[in-house]
C-alpha cells in the first residue's frame, strides 16, 4: 500500500527529475512554510517543497552558524553541492530571521531567482491585506517572469482545485489516523506526507485515493501503548518513526508546520487572490511562525489534544528554530495545567545515532502508563 510513497522519498532527485522532463515545468524550490503551491502552478512552475534533509553539513557551515536551525542550513548544503541543480528558482516565506536572511545568502552566492512572500506582522485582517497587496503583486509577477507563463484566473481555479484537493485527501488520512491508531504505521504515515513535497499534485492526489480505498480494507490492532500528538516544525527525520513503530507508539495526530498546520487549510480562494492568499496565510492552524493575536495557540493545542484522546504531547525540537523554541515552554506549562502530560525530544536532521531519542521516547510512554 505504502510503496510508492517509500519509492519516492528514497529516490527524491530521480522523482523531481522524471517528472520535470514529463510536466515541461520548471521546478520551483519551496522555502517552507506556506507559500501557496498553487501561485507556483498557476504559474506554469512545478512545485517541490524543501523542508531539510539529512545530509552530513559540509559546505553549509562555511556560510551559516552551528546555531541556526538544520532546516535552513541543510537546504543550503543542497544547493552549495550541486544536488538541487534541477531547481530553476527559489520561493522563500519571511517564517523567521533565519528564512529572510536564507534568500539574502542565495541572492549573493547564487544567480538563480528567488521570490519572497513576505507575511505581515500585523493585528487586523484589513491591515494584513494591506501590507500584502503589493507582496502578492510582486510575488506573481516573479513567477511569471521566472516561468514566462502568465497566471490567468482560469489557471488559479484550477490550481486551487488541485492543491485544495490533496489537502482533503490528507486530512481524510489524519482522521483515520485519530481514529484508528495503529492502522497506519508511524513511518508510513509521515512517509506518505514526505512524498508530497516532491510529486506533483495530479500523481499524487491520485495515489492519496488508493490508499484511502486500501485503508478501507483492513483492520487495527488494538492499541498497547499510550496515544500521542507531536508538535514542532518539521516532522523530520522519518528514520525516527521506524523506532516509534517498534516501540509500538501510536501518533495520533500532529501540530507539524509541515503537517497539520499546512494540511488544515482549505482551498484558496482564486477569485479573490488577496483575500485567498492572506486566509491561507493566516488560518486556520495557529503558528509559532505566523503573528495571529487572534488564533490562540494554547487554546488550539488543547483541543486538539482532546480531540484527538491523545495521552500525551511530545514536542518536537529541530534544533536550533527560535520561534518554535520561544513558544514551547508556555505552551508546555499550560498543557501542564491542564493534567496533560508532555515531554520534548530536540535534534538535529543530521543525527544518525537515535538511540538517546528513542530511550526518551520509551521514558515518556512509561511515565504515561505509569
Ligand atoms: S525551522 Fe524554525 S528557524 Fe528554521 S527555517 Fe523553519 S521557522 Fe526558521
Amino acid at each position: 500500500m505504502f510503496e510508492p510513497f517509500h519509492q519516492v522519498v528514497t529516490n527524491v532527485s530521480k522523482t523531481i527529475l522524471k517528472h520535470e522532463a514529463d510536466l515541461g515545468r520548471p521546478v520551483i524550490g519551496v522555502m517552507p512554510a506556506y507559500f501557496p503551491m498553487e501561485l507556483i502552478w498557476a504559474a506554469g512552475g512545478y512545485p517541490v517543497q524543501l523542508w531539510g534533509n539529512n545530509l552530513p553539513l559540509e559546505k553549509s557551515d562555511a556560510y551559516l552558524q552551528a546555531y541556526c536551525c538544520s532546516v535552513a542550513r541543510s537546504v543550503l548544503e543542497l544547493e552549495m553541492r550541486g544536488i538541487a541543480g534541477m531547481v530553476r528558482a527559489y520561493a522563500f516565506t519571511s517564517l523567521c530571521d533565519t528564512l529572510i536572511n536564507l534568500r539574502e545568502i542565495y541572492r549573493r552566492l547564487f544567480s538563480k531567482p528567488t521570490l519572497e512572500l513576505s507575511i505581515p506582522i500585523t493585528r487586523t485582517v484589513q491591515a494584513r491585506r494591506a501590507y500584502l497587496k503589493s507582496v502578492v503583486e510582486r510575488v506573481t509577477d516573479g513567477l511569471q517572469a521566472i516561468t514566462a507563463t502568465k497566471i490567468t484566473p482560469q489557471g488559479l481555479k484550477e490550481a486551487s482545485q488541485l492543491y485544495g484537493r490533496v489537502r482533503a485527501l490528507q486530512r481524510k488520512l489524519y482522521q483515520i489516523r485519530r481514529e484508528t491508531p495503529g492502522l497506519i504505521k508511524n513511518h508510513d504515515f509521515y512517509t506518505v506526507m514526505k512524498a508530497g513535497f516532491f510529486l506533483p499534485a495530479g500523481v499524487y492526489a491520485p495515489l492519496l485515493e488508493n490508499l484511502l480505498t486500501d485503508l478501507e480494507k483492513h483492520t487495527a490492532p488494538k492499541a498497547k501503548r499510550p496515544r500521542l500528538l507531536l508538535s514542532g516544525m518539521v516532522f523530520d527525520p522519518l528514520e525516527i518513526y521506524k523506532l516509534m513503530d517498534e516501540l509500538d507508539v501510536h501518533i495520533v495526530d500532529d501540530d507539524f508546520a509541515n503537517g497539520w498546520r499546512t494540511v488544515a487549510k482549505g482551498d484558496l480562494k482564486a477569485g479573490d487572490l488577496l483575500g485567498g492568499v492572506t486566509g491561507y496565510l493566516f488560518q486556520p492552524a495557529p503558528c509559532c511562525c505566523v503573528y495571529n493575536p487572534d488564533n490562540d495557540r494554547h487554546a488550539y493545542l488543547l483541543n486538539k489534544v482532546k480531540a484527538s484522546g491523545a495521552d500525551g504531547v511530545l514536542f518536537w525540537y529541530v534544533k536550533f528554530c527560535e520561534p518554535d523554541a520561544f513558544d514551547r515552554p508556555q505552551l508546555m506549562k499550560h498543557l501542564k495545567d491542564q493534567n496533560i502530560a508532555t515531554s520534548f525530544v530536540d535534534l538535529e536532521l543530521s543525527i544518525a545515532n537515535f538511540d538517546a531519542v528513542k530511550t526518551r521516547i520509551n521514558a515518556f510512554c512509561e511515565i504515561l502508563e505509569g
